[in-house]
């Protein structure tokens, strides 16, 4: 079974370096899909109350037997409960449906500029962390000016910031910012999604160099740029496919033309729109 290496977060916090996805599955399949993950050597599960599935990803977790302390659950707060005492009352709503005392990671989801409740909303993850609710607090699809606005009104630097990134998306501006306040990045759609990204004609030919299939070549490309990856499938095949990267390199030269695939290309909403 693959060995998934640990990247340590800012408050010494460890936390696996590729994990699985769960947006998109339904709650009836979660289980499954979940328990077809932590099979396969997966332990971080990446979920949000949004998606709907943290009940069947809490029951996957349950009927693993696996200790709480191997495990790694995300989730995430959805926009509708943001502010203070929401926020507090949204964690205990997630922490039933998953059936845990506390999660490893809880991030805001967006920041919804335009909202402005994302200061005070941090500072009831503030609260979380330090009741021991979650082990690590994190933002998801904050810009640079968000991110710098927390770091300045609170002190309290996000462990992580989950973002879109891919190689049509690379994202070095977050990254750079990121590496200078010890955030770690978390790609998310970190395959594109699949389709067009992986069928692109030269992931196809480095995929076929190294014997490896474009989502593992996308995966390692990922790993050796320094981010956290949590890629999503259903099919048995692929959930296992997609942790088996940790044998194989890509050369510099690889990687020098994955560079050439940003184009800019979302596949979802810039965050300062998201309202
Ligand atoms: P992804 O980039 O992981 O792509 C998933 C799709 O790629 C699958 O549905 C499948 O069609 C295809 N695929 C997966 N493995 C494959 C393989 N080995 N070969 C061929 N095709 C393959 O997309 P995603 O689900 O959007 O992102 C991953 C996770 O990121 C989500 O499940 C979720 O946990 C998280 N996410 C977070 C946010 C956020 O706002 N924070 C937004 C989107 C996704």
């Amino acid at each position: 079974m693959p060995k998934v290496p640990a990247v340590i977060l800012n408050n010494g916090v460890e936390m696996p370096r590729l994990g699985f996805g769960v947006w998109q599955v339904p709650d009836r399949r979660a289980r499954k899909a979940v328990a077809t993950a932590l099979e396969a050597g997966y332990r971080s599960i990446d979920t949000a109350a949004v998606y709907g599935n943290e009940k069947g990803t809490g029951k996957a977790l349950a009927a693993s037997g696996l200790p709480r302390e191997e495990l790694f659950v995300t989730t995430k707060l959805w926009n509708s409960d943001q502010g203070y005492d929401s926020a507090l009352r949204a964690l205990d709503t997630s922490l039933g449906k998953l059936g845990l005392d506390y999660v490893d990671l809880y991030l805001i989801h967006w920041p919804q500029p335009a909202r402005d409740a994302y200061p005070e909303t941090w500072r009831a993850f503030e609260r979380i962390a330090a009741d021991g609710r979650a082990r690590a607090i994190g933002v998801s699809n904050f810009q640079p000016a968000h991110l710098d606005r927390l770091i300045d009104g609170s002190g309290v630097v996000p462990a992580v910031n989950q973002i879109e990134l891919h190689p049509r998306l690379p994202q070095a501006e977050l990254r750079e910012q990121h590496a200078r306040h010890g955030i770690a990045t978390e790609a998310w759609s970190p395959l594109g999604q699949g389709k067009g990204l992986l069928d692109n004609p030269l992931i196809a030919r480095i995929a076929a160099r190294h014997g490896r299939t474009p989502a593992q070549v996308v995966l390692r490309w990922h790993l050796q740029l320094g981010n956290v990856v949590i890629p999503k499938s259903v099919t048995p095949s692929r959930i296992r496919e997609n942790i088996d990267v940790f044998d194989f390199e890509l050369p510099a030269a690889d990687m020098a033309e994955l560079a050439g695939l940003d184009d800019g290309t979302r596949l979802g909403p810039h965050p300062d729109r998201v309202g």
